[in-house]
């Protein structure tokens, strides 16, 4: 187990405990129905959400992602300049999760990954000269949770079992390996466009959107991708986000694993004239188009409404 700290931080004390957690360190905790202070965490959310989490959640409430991202989602930017993020959008004019009912959560099946892992924090961790991520963890200690007085012990590794948490994380790493790339890469890589924001935006979150513009003919024109592949993100939905991270990788950092077209340009370049040609026919089969001047518009109107 390894300290760490914050000193002379101007920050209020933080409920996250300084100590680094590995898999095997047993915590004491139980939440379940008949805690008092049951619901208290889900009336004062902050939770990001993840793209698995979108998946699981948009297909829960029968939506498709945009619906969802709109009726449920706020975006916000992770760092500064840095890579778009989107949290879960709490109750009007309130702080509460629009999930939660007297019963308890009412997606609990398909909750999101912050919500299963609370209260313990996940931690991906380089090391200077290091190029892998490590795994840590940390326990969050919260004045109304009483989960922490509970007899329970078990190990992370048992916790993370319990809360569904290893195929949550399993396909929410390459999204996370992502975002620590970007991070370590830092501000060599310069300020994002807006366009590149979206992009990442729209892969990671807006899967359905994501999914016409992967399957679409300007894409195949541009992108050589493997056929089973291509038939699979027509309708699997965890192919077709991991598709996207391996795009986004390609996009982002330069890891080439899906072939650009050599005649992708001159494809585009010859439907572009192709399409001027089409124009230059049909004016001339129509001829010239005649247009009206102003006088003679009004001057018909007028007469109309005589
Ligand atoms: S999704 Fe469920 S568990 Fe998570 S904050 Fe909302 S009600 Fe609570
Ligand atoms: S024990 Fe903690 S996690 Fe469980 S309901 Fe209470 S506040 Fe929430």
């Amino acid at each position: 187990m390894e300290d760490f700290e914050v000193k002379d931080s101007p920050f209020p004390p933080s409920p996250v405990v300084p100590q680094l957690l590995q898999p095997e360190t047993v915590i004491q905790f139980h939440c379940h129905k008949d805690i008092a202070c049951f619901n208290a965490c889900c009336k004062n959310i902050d939770i990001s959400l993840t793209p698995y989490d979108i998946l699981r959640l948009k297909k829960r409430l029968n939506m498709s992602s945009g619906e969802f991202l709109k009726a449920y989602t706020f975006p916000y930017e992770m760092e500064k300049d840095g890579i778009a993020g989107v949290k879960l959008k709490p109750v009007e004019g309130g702080t509460a999760c629009r999930f939660m009912t007297e019963q308890g959560c009412s997606v609990y099946e398909d909750r999101p990954t912050a919500c299963r892992y609370y209260p313990v924090g996940l931690l991906s961790i380089r090391r200077q000269g290091e190029n892998f991520d490590r795994e840590a963890y940390a326990i969050i200690k919260e004045n109304h949770c009483l989960g922490h007085n509970e007899a329970r012990q078990l190990t992370i590794a048992e916790y993370r079992k319990e809360q569904g948490l290893e195929e949550y994380d399993e396909l929410s790493r390459g999204w996370r390996q992502l975002i620590l790339k970007k991070k370590s890469a830092g501000p060599t890589v310069g300020k994002p466009s807006k366009r590149s924001l979206q992009m990442f935006f729209m892969t990671c979150y807006d899967l359905d959107q994501f999914r016409d513009f992967a399957t679409s003919a300007q894409f195949n024109d541009l992108y050589e991708v493997e056929p089973e592949t291509r038939e699979k993100i027509k309708t699997d939905d965890i192919a077709l986000m991991q598709f996207g991270f391996r795009l986004l990788r390609q996009v982002m950092f330069n890891e080439m694993s899906i072939p650009i077209r050599p005649d992708a340009l001159e494809k585009r370049l010859a439907r572009k004239r192709e399409r001027e040609q089409i124009l230059d026919r049909i004016v001339e089969k129509i001829g010239p188009v005649e247009t009206v001047p102003v006088e003679e518009l009004e001057d018909k109107y007028k007469h109309a409404s005589d």
